[in-house]
């Protein structure tokens, strides 16, 4: 573990907490703007950073952790940015100070917090890794789903894949589904696995965003296609070894049935929350932990700090009989990113920030052997753009897409001209002009 050495501060000092998705891109794109003026910091808790959207891959074992893994300290030495693994016990927004898990601290001028979700599985019993299901959520959580996977089709049985109430994150659990249809196929067993999708939505392809496109038409159509069931505005109360409570909730909240679904293999997504480090913190943080935000990314409270992906608070599209959140998905992280590092570089030049991300949502959601694609502009309804679209060429996008952002983070690039080009000619912008 890479340990945090004191240092004389003769210029500011830029602190990045989290060096998930967000956080390295982050690193990067700050180091870009803010060249030697500022001293960045990547505080992260590991050495190793993990594309999480192969987890999906990883847990039928199409992909190992290795594969999707990039080793961050000879990195960020080469890109002159200052790193430690040593991982945050507490932000101290009013001292502008972060106590470090090892008893020390690490002081900023401006934090820009990427911590991504704290997982909720807590709040249902018997629910995650520790009680009776899987997880895709961490790498380390989808291997140990892989090998879960392997015993299950030694002896198979009915699987449930879905989304708790509180979720935001619904792409996964749909890919799972289709992946876990396909990789069964291959293995010529799915004839023995009835599967159900139990989610939170309102209706199948909602993804939290109330849909996009024909994401309903498209998302049941699959499901009738490769015989999954599903129940919609689902609650789960709790899950035993082997079934899951589960109740379907009317437009008025009242309770319109009750199942118990026997499950020999199960992934729900859990609901997310802010992290310990940030959570409870008077103006930083919503009641669920989550940072508030202005339009140019900036806590209001402490305007020197910062947030971005699945740590910032965004509101949900509108009620919903059981409570869905919002997703906060790749590209619009990487919207936040650039937004950020624009106003780091407005302050470095005594000028106010004045960038704004656009928030659009763009997402790939493969099905093993096909695939759908989306882009929400804006992410919330009414918008400009509402399209999907579905076919083979998404899986082979995906790929594509893993490769190539591994390789950025590889390379310690945010964005190459080229990227920014075809985003351009698109006509999918990162900032609001
Ligand atoms: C299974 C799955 C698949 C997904 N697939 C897609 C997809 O295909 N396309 C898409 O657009 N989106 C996808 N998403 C949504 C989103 O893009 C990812 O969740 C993304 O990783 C979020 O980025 P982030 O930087 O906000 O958080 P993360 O990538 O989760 O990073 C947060 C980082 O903060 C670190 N951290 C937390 N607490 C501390 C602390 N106290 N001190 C130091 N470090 C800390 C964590 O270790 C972690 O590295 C997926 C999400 C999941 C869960």
């Amino acid at each position: 573990m890479a340990s945090v050495q004191p240092q004389g501060r003769t210029r500011p000092r830029i602190v990045v907490l989290g060096g998930g998705l967000g956080g390295t891109i982050a690193s990067y794109e700050i180091r870009d703007a803010v060249k030697d003026r500022a001293e960045v910091f990547l505080l992260a808790e590991r050495d190793s950073y993990s594309f999480v959207p192969s987890n999906p891959w990883v847990a039928v074992k199409w992909r190992t952790p290795e594969e999707v893994e990039v080793h961050l300290p000879p990195v960020m030495k080469k890109r002159g940015i200052s790193f430690s693994s040593v991982g945050a016990e507490r932000v101290h927004p009013a001292e502008k100070r972060i106590a470090l898990r090892d008893g020390s601290s690490l002081d900023y001028d401006f934090l820009v917090i990427a911590t991504g979700p704290d997982l909720a599985y807590d709040e249902i019993p018997g629910f995650g890794p520790q009680g009776f299901t899987q997880s895709i959520c961490h790498t380390s959580h989808a291997a140990a789903a892989a090998d879960a996977f392997e015993a299950f089709c030694a002896d198979p049985g009915p699987i449930i894949v879905g989304a708790v109430q509180g979720a935001s994150c619904y792409g996964p659990a749909y890919e799972y589904a289709m992946v876990l249809d396909t990789e069964l196929k291959r293995r010529k067993i799915r004839h023995l696995v009835p599967m159900t999708f139990i989610t939170a939505e309102p209706y199948v392809g909602h993804l939290g965003l109330d849909g996009v496109g024909d994401t309903k038409g498209m998302l049941e159509s699959a499901f009738r296609d490769r015989h999954v069931k599903w129940f919609t505005s689902a609650r789960v109360t709790s899950f035993d070894d082997g079934i899951a409570h589960v109740e379907e909730v009317a437009d008025d909240g009242s309770v319109k049935a009750k199942h118990d679904v026997p499950f020999k293999f199960t992934m729900m997504l859990p609901a997310f929350r802010g992290v310990p480090a940030i959570r409870g913190i008077e103006g930083l943080t919503n009641p669920r932990g989550f940072v508030l935000v202005d339009k140019y990314q900036r806590n209001p409270t402490f305007p020197e700090v910062f947030a971005l992906g699945v740590a910032v608070a965004i509101p949900p599209t509108g009620p919903t009989p059981v409570p869905v959140g919002v997703p906060k998905t790749g590209f619009m992280i990487e919207s936040m990113v650039t937004a950020i590092a624009a106003n780091l570089k407005a302050i470095m030049d005594g000028k106010e920030p004045k960038s704004e991300a656009t928030w659009n949502a763009v997402c790939l959601a493969d099905f093993g052997d096909s695939g759908i694609a989306f882009v929400a502009q804006p992410q919330i309804p009414p918008r400009n753009v509402n399209w999907s679209s579905e076919g083979k060429w998404v899986h082979l996008a995906k790929i594509g897409f893993e490769k190539y952002f591994l390789r950025k983070i590889r390379k310690g690039e945010s964005e190459p001209f080229y990227e920014k080009l075809a985003l351009h000619a698109l006509g999918i912008d990162k900032l609001k002009f």
